[in-house]
């Protein structure tokens, strides 16, 4: 567990939380959630670590290249404010979470999922 961290010095305006999706296979990778903006970062880790190391390159939202492989529908969860879930879609090639990214346009639901 890396709970709540706060990012470098030239990013200490932002902070980020960690969050998992859930593919229809049931595998679930780390993705890194934008408490400040309230934005998920489109990019897929294997593991909590592999997000950590990789905290300086996190791909912004704004960032995010559409693909043109075939999507799943993947369920989405991060610890923010005691949890918020939402239903999206990724490329489980490409390692992208598709979308919703920006949470100020969609529903959520509070809490964190049984498989989080
Ligand atoms: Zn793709």
């Amino acid at each position: 567990m890396i709970g709540n961290y706060a990012t470098t010095q030239e990013q200490s305006d932002v902070s980020h939380t960690q969050g998992k999706v859930r593919f229809p296979t049931g595998e679930i990778f780390w993705v890194a959630y934008d408490s400040t903006n309230d934005a998920l970062e489109p990019r897929l880790w294997g593991t909590a670590d592999e997000l950590a190391a990789h905290l300086r390159e996190l791909t912004p939202p704004a960032a995010y290249t559409p693909c043109a492989h075939a999507k799943d529908d993947v369920e989405i969860a991060v610890k923010s404010e005691g949890g918020l879930q939402w239903s999206g879609t990724a490329c489980r090639l490409c390692r992208l979470v598709e979308g919703p990214l920006d949470v100020w346009e969609i529903e959520t639901v509070g809490g964190l999922p049984e498989w989080y």
